[in-house]
């Protein structure tokens, strides 16, 4: 039995003729940018989140990008982020023309290691920019901490974690921004690229909302160089049909997961995922002893024609494009790199497909 690693077709066809009113319903407005959907989904989302205000834009990393603008961040500044991480939340930084300082993470969550942040604070240093790695939270509290110690802004990359909680509270409501995704791998994934920052700042929102449409107000008066963040209409529509499933789609999520962990405990050299309350699972990552193991059992599922990737490769303190910076040490960011391995977790999977996954895992480690 082939397993893909997801299936966005099956998600959306099961919502197909909902999602067609939602279509019908934008196109006889007339209205395709920034009007009621935008709105709706905003403040539907702000209120999911916990968050007095959602400000819809274009694509999660437009959403972090704005967040670092609303911040006033740029050449100077530091910002503290992981290196364990997609390449985005440090290519937001560098684009603001901040650096980027590359921070370690904790081996057993994929998140952010504080006391190694803490150390690399410097009189420069801005903001940290923690990520809900693969829909589990960072340690919060630890990150509250250090940004409170050193006066940091904090931004949320909450990108692969609608959903999930950290000690009850909703990610992307405990810093100054979060930051979300909704590509369509993500766990409320658009028909297309969009996003949303949330904060529940006034000011910050007022500064963001103004940014995300060339810094205009009022109309064709520019105090500030912003950009086209926008969100479409169209895809607001869509997201609002797709939220209301969201909480299903994790408990499903949930349920796999679980399943894997009751499967697979005692797997020999094979490390689970830490499953904490709160996880939205958007990704299910198992670690191997080494880079050869690792990618030997990529290429075993891939021949079962089982679905899996590897998130990620190469950390970005690694990246060429980062060559300029000083040396970054991150040793448990490069070895998750050469460890890790995504196994399919999505919400429409049989639990006969977890069976399947498992097996073929199993019979590998063996
Ligand atoms: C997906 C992702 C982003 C970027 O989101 P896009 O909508 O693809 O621009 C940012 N950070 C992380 C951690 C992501 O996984």
């Amino acid at each position: 039995m082939a397993v893909p690693l997801l299936d966005v077709a099956a998600q959306n066809l099961a919502l197909e003729a909902e999602l067609q009113d939602a279509f019908t319903r934008v196109l006889h407005s007339g209205r395709y940018i920034l009007g009621e959907e935008v709105s709706s989904f905003e403040n539907e989302s702000a209120t999911c989140c916990g968050t007095v205000h959602g400000i819809g834009v274009s694509s999660g990393t437009d959403a972090l990008l704005l967040a670092l603008m609303s911040l006033g961040i740029g050449p100077g500044d530091e910002v503290l982020c992981p290196s364990f991480t997609f390449f985005a939340t440090a290519g937001s930084i560098a684009r603001t023309g901040a650096t980027p300082v590359f921070v370690d993470s904790h081996a057993n969550t994929f998140n952010l290691n504080a006391e190694d942040a803490h150390g690399k604070v410097t009189e420069r240093t801005k903001a940290v920019l923690p990520v809900h790695l693969f829909g589990q939270a960072a340690d919060m509290t630890a990150i509250g901490q250090l940004a409170k110690a050193h006066s940091l802004h904090i931004i949320e990359d909450a990108a692969q974690a609608q959903g999930a909680t950290w000690e009850g509270i909703p990610v992307g409501g405990m810093g100054d921004f979060g930051a979300f995704s909704f590509y369509p791998t993500k766990n409320l994934g658009a028909l297309g690229d969009a996003g949303l920052l949330t904060t529940s700042n006034d000011t910050l929102a007022e500064r963001a909302r103004v940014l995300r449409n060339h810094g205009m107000q009022p109309k064709y008066h520019h105090a500030h160089v912003g950009g086209n963040f926008r969100l479409d209409e169209l895809q607001a529509a869509l997201l609002r049909v797709k939220q209301t499933k969201l909480d299903e789609w994790i408990a499903l999520r949930t349920g796999n997961a679980a399943q894997y962990q009751s499967l697979l405990a005692g797997t020999p050299d094979l490390i689970l995922p830490a499953a904490a309350p709160g996880h939205s699972w958007n990704q299910f990552t198992v670690r191997l002893p080494n880079r050869e193991r690792r990618n030997a059992l990529a290429a075993h599922l891939r021949a079962a024609e089982i679905g899996n990737e590897i998130y990620y490769p190469e950390a970005l303190h690694q990246q060429p494009c980062f060559a300029y910076l000083p040396t970054a040490t991150c040793p448990v960011a490069e070895q998750l790199a050469d460890q890790v391995l995504s196994l399919p977790v999505f919400p429409e999977m049989t639990e006969d497909q977890v069976a399947e996954v498992t097996q073929s895992v199993s019979t590998f480690c063996a």
